[in-house]
């Protein structure tokens, strides 16, 4: 099997399931118990909590576990939203995941919250010239992914972050794609509230990271025993929180070197497939600004459209469209031939919709329906991309051979 679906989901490191072994066994304590037991499993929350903010630069007190990206997102958008006093108006891109959108349409739906929807361009890109427009004296909070699930787009954060803070609104970014692969200094980055995933990184399904910086008033979502500084509540995932700590750590260790082998690899298998299958429509960025560098966003001093930030893109993702195939029909074929992928994102259950990011970035709704996306791991390797683009090739002749 080669495995091509790492955006969807990432195996347990052997490492990660060794720190968490102790956890889940002898240690098994409840961080909120008065004996030796409870003791030693808060001890060990607050080592992981230190953990994930020494690798995001920010305080361990910044630090919210949870379940998850979408719990992550859920907080972020629904705790600071309610607890900011400004207004009713919320400012979000047209590619975010659907934890991201039904948030905010939740906002829009239950608590009369306005939402404008920042358009992108063909490449999956925000205009920082549109964002600024966008924000107003009663705008609560931006929330604007950092790297797209589905065609890796990477969008100005930084940038974006500045603007924010010129006008006084917060702003929350999805970085699930992104870690592991872009910088999480969120010092550096400027921005006040940052989702995780653990599975994305090599850490179990079920835990994530909110990471919401202090100063900013946060109105729970889950309400209970006032755990997590009252900001979520619930008996905390101990084992999960430290195997997420860990394996954030070992995603930092090595990333930006990583970050370029894997970008050389991709660009490589990308060339490979145009040339076997010349009908391939690669959708995203284009390839130049990934290999530009993964952290290269201008900052957003002087004109907007002047710093208009280089086209960048995930340096693990390659998303293609095979018109007159269907993205299901190839998915079948590369599956016999051993190679997991995924026709567009595997992130809403059995959804058989249109993505709502290939049509926002101007792609035929028919076309849309013929879409795979590979995303690559750190462990993915030449010979693997070689094989597989090969079986692309199989596989599309024999979905067409079909449809003809
Ligand atoms: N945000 C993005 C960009 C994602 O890709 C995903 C999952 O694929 C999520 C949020 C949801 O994360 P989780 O599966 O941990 O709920």
């Amino acid at each position: 099997m080669i495995f091509l679906d790492s955006a969807a989901t990432t195996p347990v490191r052997r490492e990660v399931l060794e720190a968490m072994w102790p956890l889940l066994t002898g240690d098994f304590g409840n961080p909120s118990s008065h004996h030796e037991l409870g003791e030693s499993a808060k001890r060990a929350l607050d080592a992981a909590r230190t953990s994930v903010a020494a690798s995001l630069g920010c305080r361990a007190s910044d630090v919210v576990f949870t379940s998850g990206g979408t719990e992550s997102d859920n907080l972020a958008i629904k705790g600071l939203a309610l607890a900011e006093p400004r207004g009713r108006h919320i400012v979000t891109s047209a590619i975010e995941h659907e934890a991201v959108l039904e948030s905010v349409d939740y906002l829009a739906r239950i608590h009369d919250f306005e939402v404008t929807v920042l358009p992108v361009d063909a490449q999956g890109l925000i205009n920082l010239d549109q964002a600024r427009d966008a924000l107003r004296p009663d705008t609560t909070l931006c929330t604007v992914m950092y790297a797209n699930n589905e065609i890796g787009a990477v969008q100005p954060i930084a940038a974006l972050a500045e603007l924010c803070r010129a006008h006084g609104v917060p702003l929350h970014t999805d970085a699930v794609q992104a870690a592991g692969w872009l910088s999480l200094d969120v010092a550096g980055l400027g921005i006040d509230a940052l989702s995780l995933s653990g599975h994305k990184l090599g850490a179990p399904k079920g835990i994530g990271v909110l990471m919401v910086k202090g100063r900013r008033s946060l109105e729970p979502v889950l309400h209970g025993g006032g755990q997590e500084r009252g900001k979520r509540s619930g008996t905390e995932n101990v084992a999960g929180a430290v195997g997420f700590a860990h394996a954030l750590a070992l995603a930092e260790t090595d990333r930006a070197e990583r970050a370029v082998r894997i970008a050389q690899l991709r660009d490589d298998f990308v060339a490979d497939v145009l040339a076997r299958v010349p009908a391939a429509i690669f959708t995203g960025p284009a390839l130049a600004g990934a290999q530009a560098g993964a952290d290269s966003h201008a900052r957003a001093d002087g004109d907007a459209s002047a710093r208009t930030p280089t086209p960048t893109r995930l340096p693990n993702n390659a998303s293609f469209c095979f018109p007159g195939t269907s993205g299901e029909s190839l998915l079948l074929e590369l599956g016999r031939a051993g190679v997991i992928c995924s026709a567009g994102s595997a992130c809403a259950v059995g959804s058989d919709d249109v993505s709502h990011v290939l049509t926002a970035i101007g792609i035929d709704e028919a076309i849309a329906q013929t879409a795979v996306r590979f995303s690559l791991s750190g462990d993915t390797t030449a010979e693997q991309l070689a094989t597989v683009a090969a079986e692309i090739e199989t596989a599309y002749r024999a979905v067409r051979s079909l449809s003809q």
